[in-house]
């Protein structure tokens, strides 16, 4: 079959032929549909040699959805021909973490060299793919799984945030989304869908602020060191009561701490290693900072309710499984208006 594999530390992904997988026992073969393209690949492709937690080649793409082709022995739970998408960020399914579906924070992971798909074991850029257990299949019930694969990660990652500070996007409140890509034109979205709070998207490109105005952004604001003070001019001077980095770097960062209310929530979600600190005086009296990594079981199965109900469109543009060096060199250009999806099969 053709896979898309990060081969070699420093070079390009390549589409290379590789034997079909077949599913051991408890796993299950999924033929692809749609895999989603994702800025944190090109971090990963970014690290230095001694820093990749795992070997190459990797077989990439950890946004994936599929039709279940063959079970291995002992699978129960999921049926041949079953559509569905794939909750990445597996755990040993024991711990405490995942007992609760937080899976994203398993406690053993790292001590049983558990990957998720396409972040060390062999992802979803490729024909097939093994899912190493059917928890972590979720029906697609109708979805397009070309549409929605990015839901998996890219709606799942600001989902999870969101409903962090749920508390705190009541009436008359705002919240700021930094950096309307990916990740951020579906928080935008899901923002409108779940609260009342306004939403000020900031970027640094004119494309994606016209993204975040038609996706539902009530103000569309440029990121360069005068955000801040738009932002609060914005709110009456007050300032945003939560904010959500997705790009995470240090220009982003010190706008979050700016523009950032009393009692604020600041979710730094972009790996571009920028950092809030807190000490007192230096951040709005109890403003609170993390920094989450995906989210649970349960809450994809939520993003996609929401999608089924219609509040939720990725804006996506397709790509053959030959054509995904070109999607992940047009992301690293920041020409990609919203998900760039791979079809592996078509
Ligand atoms: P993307 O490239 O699709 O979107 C990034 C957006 O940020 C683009 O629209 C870009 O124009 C914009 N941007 C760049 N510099 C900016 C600046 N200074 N100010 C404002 N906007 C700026 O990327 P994505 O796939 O949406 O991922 C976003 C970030 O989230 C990446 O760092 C990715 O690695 C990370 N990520 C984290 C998690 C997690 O669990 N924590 C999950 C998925 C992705
Ligand atoms: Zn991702
Ligand atoms: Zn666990």
């Amino acid at each position: 079959m053709k896979a898309v594999q990060y081969r070699e530390v420093g070079a390009a992904p390549e589409v290379v032929t590789v034997p079909d997988p077949e599913p051991g026992p408890g796993q299950v073969l999924l033929q692809v549909t749609a895999a989603g393209v994702c800025h944190s690949d090109i971090a990963v492709m970014s690290l230095p040699a001694e820093a990749i937690g795992f070997p190459l080649p990797l077989t990439l793409g950890h946004e994936g959805a599929g039709t279940v082709a063959a079970l291995g022995s002992g699978v129960v739970g999921v049926t041949v021909g079953d559509a569905v998408a794939v909750y990445g960020p597996w755990g040993c399914g024991v711990c405490i973490k995942c007992a609760e579906g937080k899976e994203n924070y398993c406690l053993r992971a790292k001590e049983l060299k558990i990957f998720p798909p396409g972040l060390g074991a062999p992802g979803a850029m490729a024909q097939y793919m093994i899912v190493d257990d059917a928890r972590h299949l979720v029906p697609l019930g109708g979805l397009d799984p070309v549409a929605n694969v990015p839901l998996t990660d890219a709606g799942l990652t600001p989902y999870h945030a969101i409903k962090h500070s749920l508390p705190k996007l009541v009436p008359g409140s705002t919240a700021v989304v930094i950096g309307s890509g990916g990740l951020g034109h579906v928080a935008i979205q899901l923002l409108r869908k779940m609260t009342a709070a306004r939403v000020i998207a900031l970027d640094v490109s004119e494309d994606k602020l016209n993204l975040a105005r038609q996706v539902g952004a009530h103000e569309a604001v440029l990121s360069d060191d005068q955000a801040p003070q738009r932002i609060r001019a914005l709110t009456d001077g007050r300032g945003a009561e939560v904010v959500l980095d997705f790009v995470g770097a240090p220009p982003t960062t010190s706008i979050a701490g700016a523009a950032a209310a009393i009692e604020a929530d600041i979710t730094v979600v972009g790996l571009g290693g920028g950092a809030v600190s807190v000490g007192f005086g230096t951040l709005p009296y109890e403003t609170a900072v993390t920094s989450p990594y995906w989210g649970t079981r349960a809450e994809l199965i939520e993003v996609l309710e929401i999608a089924r109900a219609g509040g939720v469109e990725v804006h996506t543009e397709t790509y053959t499984i030959d054509e995904a060096p070109l999607a992940y060199e047009r992301l690293h250009q920041g020409k990609v208006n919203g998900r760039a999806v791979i079809l592996p099969n078509s």
